[in-house]
């Protein structure tokens, strides 16, 4: 699991993904909406296209059909900007002979590139940024009546909580609930606050109306959304920086990260419940300790540190030593000693020492996570480090860290699923595995695939399976009976 693998977050088999939706009968138009980056995006495209349905437009596959062509955009790496490029060009290819087609650029890319796009290359017709997408019918009838339409505007507390998403290629099971938007750590790499402003959270009643509704609908799973999920306030709306002005009583009923947690998994007893992602510097003990109450919440944790370095860390403005890393991970284990771990790793970040790099290795061998997503270092525009620091780490040095970083972290990913085998556990099945039609897919509490034998078990059953033999990535198994959850 790596830039060239599959990943989580950022799900490189899913990136350029089309969605499609049922089909509204009285809508004429076709929209074409590809999505790339992290699943907060491929969530954004589901509350685009549930706008747009209500605006005459049914989703399409075929490219050459379309009437309006969106591109949900991702800004973290240059590789992904580079990508939506290259599609921006065959869109371009394809308008030559479909001359009504109009093209839109959502999401984050919007915000820096909306010029370049627009007026210098003149190669899209709309840019529309991650906040402002109930604004799209007014850009579409400017684009309609021949005028290029942008709206890039961040907001203060736009979380699109009464937007009901629609699922689009959506196996039925398992669901994305977006809880926060925006960021506010300020982490020197990142993008992410430029593109999607500061941070604000979602109302809990429209998360839990959202929940139920999904349960109502035959899902299994939720996976709360944010980009740092442990840093969840709701107080009555506004931004999380501005908690410090609310009135006492706004204060004495707000509900932190790990309230919310207990009120889903309430609501929901039988539904399992995931959240990505969280960030060491926010997550606090209550949050393990809820989730060592509540049996539905799977028993996993995406807690990215990028280095085991100090100084590094420092330099990256995460908020937090190796040291007191290390004592969360120890808490994590004493509370809840079957959790799984996984991590985020970038190689190569600025004035990055051999010795640096060591103590990366040295912290993943304290750890031994389950599952790891690692990064090439990538120069981000705008960002802190962009502006103070040289990107002096040469490409060869950075790949052959990555590549040191990605070995041991395949090495433990074998040695923790190997801890699985002989276990039973329970399986949540997804849908058939990808390499053989005679087995189903799906993922125990830890979040990892696990395949088995049919038998007259059905997508959405949740299962026992007993784990018979694993690859550093798979459990293989066979089914023993359904669990009590069924
Ligand atoms: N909010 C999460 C956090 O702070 O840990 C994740 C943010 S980001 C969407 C997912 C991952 O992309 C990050 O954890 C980081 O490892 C990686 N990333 C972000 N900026 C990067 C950059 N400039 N170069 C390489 N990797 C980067």
């Amino acid at each position: 699991m790596n830039d060239q693998g599959t990943e989580k977050i950022i799900d490189e088999t899913k990136q350029g993904t089309t969605l499609t939706l049922k089909k509204e009968e009285a809508n004429t138009r076709k929209l074409y909406i590809e999505s790339y980056g992290c699943q907060m995006n491929f969530s954004d495209s589901e509350i685009v296209a549930s706008i747009l349905s209500q605006e005459g437009f049914n989703t399409t596959q075929k490219l050459e059909e379309a009437d309006l062509v969106l591109v949900n955009t991702c800004s973290i790496r240059e590789k992904a900007e580079q990508t939506v490029r290259k599609r921006l060009e065959k869109f371009n290819a394809v308008k030559k002979t479909n001359p009504g087609m109009k093209v839109g650029v959502l999401g984050c890319m919007a915000e820096r590139l909306k010029s370049k796009f627009l007026e210098e290359e003149k190669i899209v017709d709309m840019v529309v940024g991650p906040d402002a997408y109930k604004d799209l019918p007014n850009l579409i009838q400017e684009v309609d009546e021949g005028r290029n339409a942008v709206n890039v505007i961040l907001s203060k507390d736009e979380t699109y909580g009464d937007v009901a998403p629609v699922r689009l290629n959506s196996n039925g099971v398992t669901a994305f609930v977006s809880i926060t938007r925006g960021c506010d750590n300020m982490c020197t790499f990142c993008v992410v606050p430029f593109t999607r402003g500061r941070e604000r959270s979602r109302d809990p009643q429209s998360i839990l109306a959202e929940v139920n509704d999904l349960w109502e609908k035959g899902f299994k799973e939720v996976t709360l959304l944010g980009q740092n999920v442990d840093s969840y306030l709701w107080y009555g709306g506004g931004l999380k920086k501005d908690f410090e002005k609310a009135t006492d009583m706004q204060k004495a009923t707000s509900v932190n990260f790990a309230k919310l947690l207990e009120l889903v998994a309430q609501a929901q007893p039988k539904m399992r419940i995931r959240f990505s992602t969280s960030n060491p510097q926010d997550m606090t003990l209550d949050v393990i300790e809820s989730m060592a109450k509540y049996e539905n919440i799977c028993k996993y944790i995406h807690l990215p540190v990028q280095s085991g370095s100090n100084r590094v860390l420092k330099a990256m403005n995460r908020l937090h030593t190796r040291e007191e890393y290390f004592e969360l991970i120890d808490n994590i284990r004493r509370i809840l000693p079957d959790c799984a771990i996984s991590q985020d790793m970038i190689a190569g970040f600025p004035t990055e020492t051999e010795e640096d790099h060591q103590d990366t290795l040295s912290l993943m061998d304290y750890v031994k996570y389950d599952f790891g997503f690692m990064f090439a270092y990538s120069e981000r525009p705008g960002t802190m480090a962009a502006r103070k620091l040289e990107d002096d780490i040469p490409e060869e040095t950075k790949k052959r860290r990555l590549q040191e970083i990605i070995e041991l972290q395949q090495k433990h990913g074998l040695l923790r699923t190997q801890q699985h085998v002989g276990k039973t556990e329970e399986v949540l099945i997804e849908g058939a595995s990808k390499k053989s039609d005679a087995h189903w897919m799906g993922r125990n509490s830890q979040n990892t695939v696990v395949v088995f034998p049919k038998e007259n078990y059905k997508v959405g059953d949740f299962v026992n399976v007993k784990i018979n033999d694993c690859t550093s990535a798979t459990l293989i198994g066979e089914a023993v009976e359904y669990s009590k959850n069924n």
